[in-house]
């Protein structure tokens, strides 16, 4: 059965259910809905081969509630500009969602990044800028692209290196896009921040015994069976690190197949082995699921869709046994998808929450950028000195001696410590809020759901700051 809805008008239907809850004027809610810019350009590059070729890229930026725009950018072939709309709008609620200050954005170009050399990647990824540049759709205080699906830390320097170049304000350019490598001015824990804040969302929601009773499951994350969907960034650092929290991943899919073994996998073992086979076929000890999408459907505690939208249909969420789905990709779930898994009960821990991990690092990598300071340094060997002077007192005073355990914990924060610490904040205060609001407006017609609930607080947060702007009465 075929889903009668675009992505952007998928999230557009969310938003609406989320709407109902509020009493904002219709002209706010309609503000707040749309798109308020996006842009498609062509621009042909030179292939390796000597052919020439029309490159087809977008930029949407969602809200300009609040500046700059942030969002990531992605390159696959399935990208086109209700696509861009769509990732830009839900950037838009994540922002808000986590009281990130950026209003939404999202950029693409329609390719597979597997059929063009490197050389031509870094070709076509300086014109892309270029093009954003001359159209005004990137600077510090603008607009600020991160990395998507098919992008990483090698095309964000390229990002920045274009944008240097030609940044009237040289002083603050290397905020222009975040998701550097660090000795081009990014941050420590950016590269895994996304994947770390689906484990620190998933330890959290799984915490309250209440919640994980009706679905049949122990509180907290020990023992989980996880299955995941997509093993790029954010799908390979949530297995790591759910495995650093006592969780089993049974089952890893991946476009051409994927692999099962209920004893759970060595996620480093199973990265290698894709990094230099490309497939996940023949991996030593596991059963091979042919078909990938059957993989969703296999038994386990939590699924966690880790690769694009739409992956959740109606065809296969009928089968899906997983008592959680944990939304790491953006949109994998269909709306009808979602009216199956909601009513059989499924928790379904939604994207806009659950993704925004990276945005929220990305964040204070824009402020170290803007600070031209790396977290901690300032502080870190002063606190050091004090929290050791501390620990001999102590330790003097009443025989005490720390374990090596308790050493670890007493020196000066870093920059990654830092980090994980303002990630792992954020996340359990965006779900704890998501759960209040859940609970506030759940009546006898039945429990509000977590996307709901998490949709009501972002329109709450982007209306309270038009209606500060004096816009809306
Ligand atoms: P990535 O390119 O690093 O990895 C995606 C992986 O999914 C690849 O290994 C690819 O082979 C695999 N894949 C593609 N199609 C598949 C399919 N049909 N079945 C199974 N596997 C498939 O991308 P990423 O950065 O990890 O992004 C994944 C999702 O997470 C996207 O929806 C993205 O928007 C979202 N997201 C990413 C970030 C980030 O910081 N990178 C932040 C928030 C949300």
């Amino acid at each position: 059965m075929a889903e009668s809805f675009s992505f952007f008008q998928k999230v557009n239907k969310d938003f609406d259910r989320a709407a109902r809850f509020t009493d904002y004027p219709r002209g706010l809610l309609e503000q707040i809905k749309i798109c308020n810019s996006s842009c498609h350009f062509t621009f042909p590059i030179k292939r390796d081969d000597g052919t020439i070729q029309t490159i087809h890229g977008w930029r949407a930026e969602h809200s300009h509630h609040k500046l700059p725009t942030k969002g990531g950018i992605r390159y696959s072939t399935l990208v086109n500009e209700d696509e861009i709309m769509a990732l830009a709008a839900l950037m838009t609620y994540k922002c808000a969602l986590v009281d990130v200050p950026f209003g939404g954005a999202k950029g693409g170009i329609q390719l597979d990044r597997r059929e063009y050399s490197e050389s031509e990647l870094e070709r076509i990824t300086r014109r892309y800028t270029y093009e954003l540049i001359q159209k005004n759709y990137i600077g510090p205080g603008v607009d600020v692209p991160a990395p998507d699906f098919g992008t990483g830390e090698t095309e964000m320097a390229w990002i920045l290196d274009t944008y240097i170049t030609m940044a009237p304000d040289k002083l603050n350019a290397i905020a222009c896009v975040t998701g550097k490598p660090i000795e081009q001015n990014g941050i420590h824990g950016r590269k895994g921040a996304t994947g770390r804040g689906v484990v620190f969302g998933l330890q959290e929601a799984c915490s309250f015994a209440e919640d994980m009773k009706p679905l049949g499951l122990s509180p907290g994350l020990h023992g989980k069976s996880i299955i995941i969907q997509g093993f790029g960034n954010v799908g390979y650092h949530a297995a790591k690190f759910l495995v650093e929290a006592d969780a089993r991943v049974i089952g890893v899919i991946e476009r051409n197949g994927g692999i099962y073994d209920p004893r759970g996998f060595d996620v480093e073992k199973v990265a290698v082995y894709l990094a230099e086979t490309g497939s996940l076929r023949g991996y030593p000890g596991a059963e091979l699921i042919e078909n990938p999408s059957d993989g969703l459907e296999l038994a386990c505690d939590i699924l966690i869709p880790a690769a694009l939208e739409n992956q959740l249909t109606a065809e296969n969420a009928p089968g899906i046994k997983a008592a959680i789905v944990a939304e790491a990709a953006n949109g994998p779930t269909t709306l009808t998808a979602d009216e199956i898994l909601q009513k059989r009960g499924t928790m379904i821990i939604p994207d806009t929450f659950l993704n925004a991990g990276g945005v929220a690092v990305s964040y204070f990598e824009w402020l170290r950028n803007l600070s031209h300071v790396q977290l901690g340094r300032l502080g870190k060997r002063f606190e050091d000195q004090t929290r050791h002077a501390m620990r001999h007192a102590i330790e003097k005073a009443t025989g005490y001696k720390f374990s090596e355990d308790e050493l670890g914990l007493i020196h000066g924060a870093d920059e990654e410590d830092l980090v994980n610490s303002g990630l792992q904040d954020t996340m359990i205060t965006a779900y704890q809020e998501i759960r209040e609001t859940r609970m506030k407006y759940s009546s006898e017609n039945g429990p509000v759901d977590y996307r709901t609930a998490a949709f009501i607080n972002a329109i709450h947060r982007i209306a309270q700051s038009y209606i500060q702007m004096g816009i809306f009465p």
